[in-house]
């Protein structure tokens, strides 16, 4: 755990582990904590301290982890993302299992693995309210596209944004749920560019980044853009559903552990990336196959600026 200020700690996990995120404790009048999956040794810190609020980022497990522990804490969660953290089946049916994965069991091994669990909600969280807990304000800014209903957190008196699951990761953005969307990811990136902060706080890895913010976020943003590209170069060499495309790896390149997962979410990335271009005319769909529109080729293939 770091101090921000006397009120604002962070409770940091430097290397990616499930369930874990890195989690902000205001301890204040109203003791609130911004994401609850701290780890166990980090978790020993709040024994005995009250916890009034829980704000989550977003709907995925890893960030509410411990919200089960708090019954009687209240709770808020964008709307968007709600349905996922109250229901296994809406959980599934948005990590894309009903249509990708057809073995009901693996469904259960999924579940059972990441421990699932649902929580609470109390109310919705929306695009710029503040919350307050006395010395201590900051901003809900609504940044979809790594999940619908995710968001960030801006401090305006201390200057960061906790950026949640837009972690900066050197491997890139991570759209594994049906309701991602590529447009919306860009536009949330480039919403966090925009306000310049003085630095940031992030959901994984390293929390605090204070270096380079603006050309991480670009690089973090172009990895979506070289992403598609490879999509266009694979689709161009005739590659037309999303699973033929995902053996090529375009999003991933290289699977992490366990692959069966990690694959899936790859096919998922890559139908989002699909519905992108088709929005922008590059592809068109014919039931299961997917095709450039003509004169669409890698070549000419210029991310946007
Ligand atoms: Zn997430």
């Amino acid at each position: 755990m770091f101090n921000i200020t006397k009120h604002i700690k962070v409770f940091e996990l430097p290397r990616f582990k499930f369930p874990y995120c890195n989690c902000i404790w205001i301890d204040d009048d109203i003791g609130c904590l911004i994401d609850s999956s701290p780890t166990d040794e980090e978790l020993i810190n709040l024994t005995g301290k009250k916890i009034d609020l829980i704000v989550n980022s977003h709907g995925h497990l890893d960030h509410y982890f411990h919200n089960i522990d708090y019954p009687d804490t209240r709770v808020l969660m964008h709307e968007k993302d709600q349905a996922m953290a109250q229901s296994a089946k809406a959980y599934l049916h948005n990590f894309n299992f009903y249509a990708q994965v057809p073995d009901e069991k693996l469904h259960t091994l999924y579940m059972d693995a990441i421990h699932y669990r649902t929580t609470h909600v109390n109310a919705n969280l929306s695009d710029g309210q503040i919350i307050k807990t006395g010395k201590t304000h900051f901003q809900v800014l609504h940044l979809p596209g790594h999940s619908a209903g995710h968001c960030g957190f801006l401090f305006p008196d201390q200057g960061f944004v906790f950026t949640a699951d837009l972690d900066l990761s050197p491997f890139g953005p991570w759209y594994g749920n049906i309701n991602c969307s590529i447009s919306e990811l860009i536009d949330s990136i480039e919403r966090l560019i925009k306000l310049k902060p003085d630095f940031i706080i992030s959901g994984h890895g390293q929390a605090l980044i204070k270096e380079r913010i603006i050309s991480r976020l670009n690089e973090y943003r172009d990895i979506v853009y070289e992403r598609e590209h490879r999509i266009v170069s694979l689709m161009y060499r005739g590659k037309h559903t999303p699973v033929e495309i995902a053996k090529h790896l375009p999003v991933y390149q290289q699977l992490p552990p366990p692959q069966q997962v990690f694959f899936l979410y790859e096919i998922t990335m890559i139908e989002i990336h699909l519905q992108h271009l088709i929005a922008s005319g590059k592809v068109i769909q014919d039931k299961d196959n997917y095709y450039l529109s003509s004169g669409v080729k890698p070549s000419s293939f210029d991310p946007p600026r």
